[in-house]
């Protein structure tokens, strides 16, 4: 462990520096340096202590005269001792308490650090919900509205919230005077500090009900099923997750609601595949029907559609339908349907269909002959990733 520090040198102000100086300089340092805001930089949290300790005896004045005069030793803290140089029972909370006298209501570290800083009444929000929610290939690919029961608790209608009885409004707490603060004082090894704490009797509220409220039993909301419609942008994918700010809980005895959690699952078409905002069909023609060629229908997203296979279609072959595919998420149209052709090879014969076929088996119009239009597997493939 290096020497201790000098007091003044931590927070960067002079020796003669002024207690509003000190303040303010620690003030600063505090912002700067607090963990949750560091979470990346190990040190953070040292130098955010060495800080505050050094605002903790520069802040008091007989610690203070006693630290100019004789030093680390004057104020109890020998140089270089003990792990971190800072007593153990001097904890960060001791330091979060702190800082109702440092920042006063104004102070930065309930929306910054979502810690309650020096105002004990900051809004309180209730938490999130989430739910899972499955949609067919359908649904993910055109979007789809949905109307969803979601058990969570909502704001009393007959308080408004507050918990109180119908009319009757709510007195200040007499632990706290109405502040939702209590102050303490604190012993630690650099001496007796004053902290502030939430009230424990109105739980920081500052006011207290003298009636409950009869429909919420005082707590000032309800477990209610509540409707919901939900509108699911198409191009959504398993796994995501969207968001529905303020239809989440509401807090007890008023605040803003949390948000409505929605996880996408998506439910497995049996024919149609999803490949990012393509759709993919697998079909199998007879080797008649890909000779010959005919009209099948096929599954699309939006229902059957009937396509025309041309005479001569070989295996391999992928057709494209132009905008049958998945809405893109981000509006940039829409993906397509992708048609590959398998053509089927017969397994079992009758000796009929055999002879039939054994007198076409050397006829020239049945020999293979990849010609320029025929491309092979690897110029397809060429074909694709150029
Ligand atoms: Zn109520
Ligand atoms: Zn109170």
């Amino acid at each position: 462990m290096a020497k201790k520090r000098d007091y003044y040198e931590v927070l960067g102000v002079d020796r003669g520096a002024s207690a509003d100086e000190i303040k303010k300089a620690y003030r600063k340092l505090a912002i700067k340096f607090h963990p949750d805001k560091n979470p990346d930089d190990p040190t953070a949290e040292d130098k955010f202590k060495e800080a505050a300790e050094a605002y903790s005896i520069l802040s008091d004045e007989n610690k203070r005269q006693r630290y100019d005069q004789f030093g680390h030793a004057g104020v109890g803290g020998a140089s270089g001792g003990g792990a971190g140089g800072f007593g153990g029972g001097f904890t960060m909370d001791d330091i979060f308490s702190q800082f109702g006298d440092i920042f006063g209501d104004s102070s930065p570290f309930g929306d910054i650090f979502g810690r309650q800083g020096g105002n004990g009444r900051r809004v309180r929000r209730g938490s999130d919900l989430r739910i899972k929610l499955k949609l067919n290939l359908e649904e993910v690919a055109n979007g789809v509205e949905k109307k969803i029961k979601v058990k969570r608790h909502v704001t009393c209608n007959t308080c408004g919230g507050n918990g109180a009885k119908n009319g009757t409004s709510l007195t200040n707490c007499n632990g706290c005077n109405g502040t939702g603060q209590v102050r303490k004082v604190v012993s630690t090894m650099l001496g007796q500090m004053v902290s502030t704490a939430t009230c424990p009797t109105c739980n920081g509220d500052g006011k207290i009900i003298s009636e409950r409220c009869d429909s919420c039993a005082g707590e000032g909301r309800l477990l209610q099923d509540d409707l919901i419609t939900l509108n699911i942008p198409g191009g959504v994918a398993e796994g995501m997750q969207l968001s529905m700010s303020g239809k989440g809980n509401v807090p007890a005895r008023g605040g803003v609601a949390g948000d409505l959690l929605i996880v996408i699952e998506e439910e497995e078409d049996s024919l149609l595949k999803r490949d990012g905002n393509n759709v993919i069909f697998d079909m199998h023609l007879s080797f008649i029907d890909a000779a010959l060629g005919t009209s099948v229908e096929i599954p699309t997203i939006d229902g059957k559609a009937r396509i025309t296979i041309e005479s001569g279609t070989q295996a391999g072959k992928i057709l494209r339908l132009k905008g049958k595919g998945i809405k893109d998420l981000n509006g940039y149209g829409k993906g397509d349907q992708l048609v590959h052709i398998n053509v089927w090879t017969p397994q079992q014969l009758t000796s009929d269909e055999r002879s039939t076929l054994e007198s076409l088996r050397h006829s020239p119009n049945f020999q293979p002959k990849p010609g320029k239009n025929e491309k092979g597997f690897f110029d397809k493939m060429k074909d694709f990733f150029h």
